[in-house]
């Protein structure tokens, strides 16, 4: 069908330079090129202003699980938008959507997950974490329990707590300090760095310097571990299976609280409802948000297990709180979207069928590529690390091409120009489709994407 726009690609393009800074993007060049206009979405399918029809490898931000343009959110948003769209509901009052919501979401996290606190992004779900995890250390009456540790290349948001808990080092160098008390270990990345080492050797070395970083801290003042289960922005890094179960054992041996960045593996990306789940770990907080509403509207929440929220209940008041928690709004749009990944059986098909689907056949279609090297992933989420020849530990890494670009960034931008989205971190290029994907749409984009790498 044709896009419905109102301007000319031309016009729109000028008023975006002159209007917008983009996130994460280089204004320079995207003025000069001029941004592309994407105006219409249904499936797995994207339209631009010009007409053309675009694969969307990502699900928007790793985020439109259900698929593009379904009417059961639309629908559920509509009717919300009539009935309540907006109050002081959730400051001291309540309201039947966000009731749904909870009572769902205590049914599809794992036992123990009964009280949640709502936000509006996964950046401000790790503000709510870092509030929670102090909190309840001065319940606890051990306030100097501050200290909280990250990982290198894990990504935790952008917000200025976000972007402390993150890795990211180009993130920290633009802050003149990071939020205090926030120290980093090194990601159990094992391609190109585990020499000799096995992966499960290696994963578990990653997890024991948890135990060298507490030891140097005194386990009397660190607050909390955060990680990603799989690193998903850091180029979907996963770790061997010895990796979480010890650093499990160290957050309980040292008493400190376990929490698990569920912003993109939560909701059926790996085939479990949690990617904590397939990694056989417990942990006591669970950051939520992109795939508890699809993406259609903003939301994000935090997930607190008994003993976490007891505490924080029985101190009285929580000095915390965003003008839109518990929206009713976006939380009749989760309630809509968590009914369809359940009694639709989306997340249940991404286990079963599509997730084997995509990944059996995204690796006999790169098996031969002298350019690829690692490829990780599971369900229906992939990194596949570009190498200078097959056997390349190293990859290409961040090396530049001759015209100044990365080698991921390049083959990024040459998918999209081939109206494929994936996007790329250094030297890998990530998939992560909508749940909704057919058999045909899982050849078409692994067809697209082995071309574009070739
Ligand atoms: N945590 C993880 C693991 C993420 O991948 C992201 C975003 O990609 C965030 C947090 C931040 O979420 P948001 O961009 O909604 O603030």
């Amino acid at each position: 069908a044709a896009p419905r726009v109102a301007r000319s690609t031309a016009e729109y393009r000028v008023l975006d330079a002159a209007h917008h800074l983009h996130p994460f993007s280089d204004m320079g060049t995207l003025n000069r090129t001029g941004s592309r206009v994407i105006t219409r979405a249904e499936g797995v399918y994207l339209w631009d202003s010009e007409g053309h029809k675009i694969i969307d490898g990502m699900a928007g931000l790793w985020c439109v699980n259900v698929g593009h343009a379904r009417k059961e959110l639309a629908e559920a948003a509509y009717r919300q938008m009539l009935e309540l769209p907006f109050y002081n509901t959730f400051f001291k009052t309540t309201h039947p959507p966000v009731i749904e919501l909870s009572a769902l979401l205590a049914e599809v996290t794992p036992p123990g997950f009964n009280h949640f606190f709502y936000c509006n992004s996964g950046s401000e779900g790790n503000d709510t974490v870092l509030r929670i995890v102090y909190q309840y250390w001065l319940v606890k009456g051990q306030p100097s329990k501050k200290y909280v540790i990250s990982r290198t290349n894990g990504y935790h948001g952008s917000t200025i707590a976000g972007a402390s808990l993150g890795g990211m080092g180009y993130m920290h160098e633009q802050m003149p300090s990071k939020v205090e008390h926030i120290v980093h270990i090194d990601q159990p990345y094992w391609y190109g760095n585990g020499g000799d080492l096995s992966p499960e050797a290696f994963s578990l070395n990653c997890a024991r310097q948890l135990e060298a970083k507490i030891l140097e801290l005194g386990a009397e003042n660190v607050a909390a571990f955060i990680g990603e289960p799989f690193q998903g922005a850091g180029g979907v890094i996963f770790p061997a299976s010895t990796y979480w179960p010890e650093i499990e054992r160290i957050c309980r041996k040292y008493d400190i609280l376990l929490c698990a960045d569920e912003v993109i593996g939560g909701f059926g990306r790996t085939g479990e409802w949690f990617s904590h789940e397939y990694f056989g770990f417990q942990p006591d907080l669970l950051t939520m948000a992109k795939g508890l509403t699809s993406g259609y509207v903003p939301m994000g929440a935090v997930g607190l297990q008994d003993h976490v929220a007891a505490a924080i209940i029985e101190n009285g008041e929580f000095n915390h709180g965003l003008t839109y928690s518990g929206h009713p709004v976006a939380a009749a749009v989760a309630v809509a979207n968590l009914r369809l990944l359940r009694e639709g059986g989306i997340v249940e098909r991404v286990k079963t069928d599509i997730g084997p689907y995509f990944q059996k056949t995204l690796r006999a279609a790169l098996a031969d590529s002298p350019l690829v090297g690692d490829i990780a992933g599971t369900g229906l989420v992939a990194g596949i690390q570009l190498a200078q020849y097959k056997g390349d530990a190293q990859g290409l890494g961040r090396q530049r091409f001759a015209n100044g670009g990365e080698v991921g960034t390049i083959c990024r931008d040459f998918c999209f120009e081939n109206d494929l989205v994936m996007r790329a971190t250094g030297d890998r290029m990530l998939l992560s489709p909508p749940f909704v994907i057919t058999h045909e749409e899982v050849d078409e984009l692994v067809g697209k994407a082995r071309r574009a790498i070739d």
